[in-house]
C-alpha cells in the first residue's frame, strides 16, 4: 500500500462542543493512519475563546503559520457567551475571519444532503426532500460584506446614513464559478447561477461572466441562471431540481442556510472553504461543521460529531485526493444511521441513543 508522506492536518478544536466533536475526528484519522497505511501528521492548536484565555488573542501567529503549512485545517467551533463582551478584535470569531482572509478561502461549499434515515427530521414532505443531494457554492471573500466605501455617517437633519458597497470583478466571479463547474463535472453536470440581474448591475456582470466561462471552458455543463429570490422559493418548492448552485457572498449566506436547514439537523451538516491552487497544484482549505459551539450542551458528551466527521470526509475528497477513503467514511456514517444509532439531537422513537464518543466508536467499527 502507498504511504502518503508528510501530509499535515491541523486540528483546531476551539470552544464549547468543538473539542468533543474534533476528538472523534482525531480518532478516525488515527484509525486511517493505523489501518490504511496513510501517514497523516496530526497537528493541533488553540483557536477562539480558549486561545484568548491563554494568549490574549483568538489565534496566535504560531497557530496561524501551522495553518499555512498544513494541507487542510479542520475546525470544531468557536465562541460562547463568556466572550460576548470582549472588544471586536479579541472576539473568537476574529480567528475564523483571519483564517478565511489570509488563506484566501474564496469558495464556501455546503452540501445539503437528506439522509434517508432522517427524512422525518425535515419540515418538508418526505417525497419532496427524500434523496436530496445538492451543493451550494458561495463566494466568500468579496461582494457587499467587504466592498468599499462602507460605514455609517451623519447627514443633514440629524439623520445618519449606512453604506455598504456590492462589487465583483471578472476574476472574483470566474474563479468561484470554476469551482462550481469542476464540482458539477463530478456530479450531475448541472450548475444554477443565482444573482439579481433584474435590479443590480453587479448581478448583470455576474450572469455574463459565469456564462462566458461556461461557453469557453465548460461546454458540457448545463448552466441555468436564476434570480436569487426565485431560487429561495424553488429550494422549498422543488429542491431536487438543483445539483450545484453558485452564488455571491450575500445571497450565498442566506441560500446556503436555507438549503442546509431543509435537511433538518444542524449536527449533520459539514462545510468546506477552498482557496486558489498554488503553483504546486495545492489548494488551501478549511473544513468545519456548520453548527456553532453549542454552549448549552458543551461538556456533556451528547453533541453529534457527524457534521465534523463529514467535514473530514470532504477534506479527504477535496484537499487530499483520497476519494476512496472519503466514500468509505461516508458509508460508515450511513451504516451507523441504518443501525438506528442516534445522538440526542436526532433521536426518535425506537432508535438507540448514544453519546458523542459512542457515535465516533460506532463509525470506526464500521470502517473496520
Ligand atoms: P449553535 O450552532 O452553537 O447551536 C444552536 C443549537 O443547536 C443549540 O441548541 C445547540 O445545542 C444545537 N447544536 C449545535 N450543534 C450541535 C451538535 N453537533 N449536536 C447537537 N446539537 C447541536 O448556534 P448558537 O447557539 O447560535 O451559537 C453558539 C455559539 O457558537 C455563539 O457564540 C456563536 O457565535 C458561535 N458560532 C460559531 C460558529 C463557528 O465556529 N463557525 C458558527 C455559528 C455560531
Amino acid at each position: 500500500m502507498i504511504k502518503v508522506k508528510d501530509r499535515k492536518l491541523l486540528l483546531l478544536a476551539g470552544d464549547g462542543i468543538g473539542p468533543e466533536v474534533v476528538r472523534e475526528v482525531k480518532k478516525i484519522i488515527e484509525w486511517f493512519n493505523k489501518n490504511k497505511s496513510l501517514d497523516f501528521k496530526i497537528e493541533e492548536g488553540l483557536v477562539g475563546g480558549i486561545s484568548y484565555e491563554k494568549h490574549k488573542t483568538p489565534i496566535t501567529d504560531e497557530v496561524f503559520y501551522k495553518a499555512l503549512e498544513s494541507e487542510a485545517v479542520i475546525l470544531g467551533a468557536v465562541g460562547g457567551p463568556k466572550y460576548d463582551s470582549l472588544e471586536f478584535s479579541k472576539r473568537p470569531e476574529r480567528a475564523l475571519l483571519k483564517l478565511r482572509k489570509e488563506l484566501k478561502l474564496f469558495a464556501n461549499l455546503r452540501p445539503a444532503i437528506c439522509f434517508k434515515q432522517l427524512v422525518e427530521a425535515s419540515s418538508l414532505k418526505p417525497e419532496i426532500i427524500s434523496g436530496l443531494d445538492i451543493m451550494i457554492v458561495r463566494e466568500l471573500t468579496g461582494g457587499i460584506y467587504f466592498g468599499e466605501p462602507r460605514g455609517i455617517e451623519p447627514i443633514e437633519n440629524n439623520e445618519r446614513k449606512g453604506v455598504n458597497t456590492h462589487t465583483y470583478t471578472t476574476n472574483e466571479i470566474q474563479r468561484v464559478a470554476r469551482v462550481a463547474f469542476d464540482l458539477a463535472k463530478k456530479r450531475k453536470n448541472k450548475v444554477t447561477s443565482c444573482e439579481k440581474s433584474n435590479v443590480m448591475e453587479a448581478g448583470v456582470l455576474w450572469r455574463e461572466e459565469v456564462q462566458s466561462l461556461r461557453d469557453k471552458e465548460y461546454k458540457k455543463i448545463d448552466l441555468e441562471h436564476m434570480l436569487a429570490d426565485n431560487c429561495a422559493m424553488q429550494l422549498l418548492r422543488n429542491p431536487k431540481q438543483f445539483d450545484v448552485i453558485v452564488t455571491d457572498n450575500l445571497f450565498g449566506d442566506i441560500l446556503s442556510d436555507e438549503a442546509a436547514m431543509l435537511t433538518g439537523s444542524l449536527g449533520l451538516l459539514p462545510s468546506a472553504s477552498l482557496g486558489a491552487r498554488d503553483k504546486n497544484g495545492k489548494i488551501r482549505s478549511m473544513y468545519e461543521p456548520v453548527h456553532g459551539s453549542a454552549p448549552d450542551i458543551a461538556g456533556k458528551n451528547i453533541a453529534n460529531p457527524i457534521a465534523t466527521i463529514l467535514s473530514l470526509s470532504m477534506a479527504l475528497r477535496y484537499s487530499l485526493d483520497l476519494d476512496k477513503e472519503a466514500n468509505q467514511l461516508d458509508k460508515a456514517v450511513q451504516s451507523v444511521l441504518d443501525d438506528g444509532l442516534r445522538t440526542k439531537d436526532i433521536m426518535s422513537k425506537n432508535k438507540k441513543e448514544v453519546s458523542t464518543s459512542q457515535m465516533g466508536d460506532a463509525i470506526i467499527n464500521y470502517l473496520s
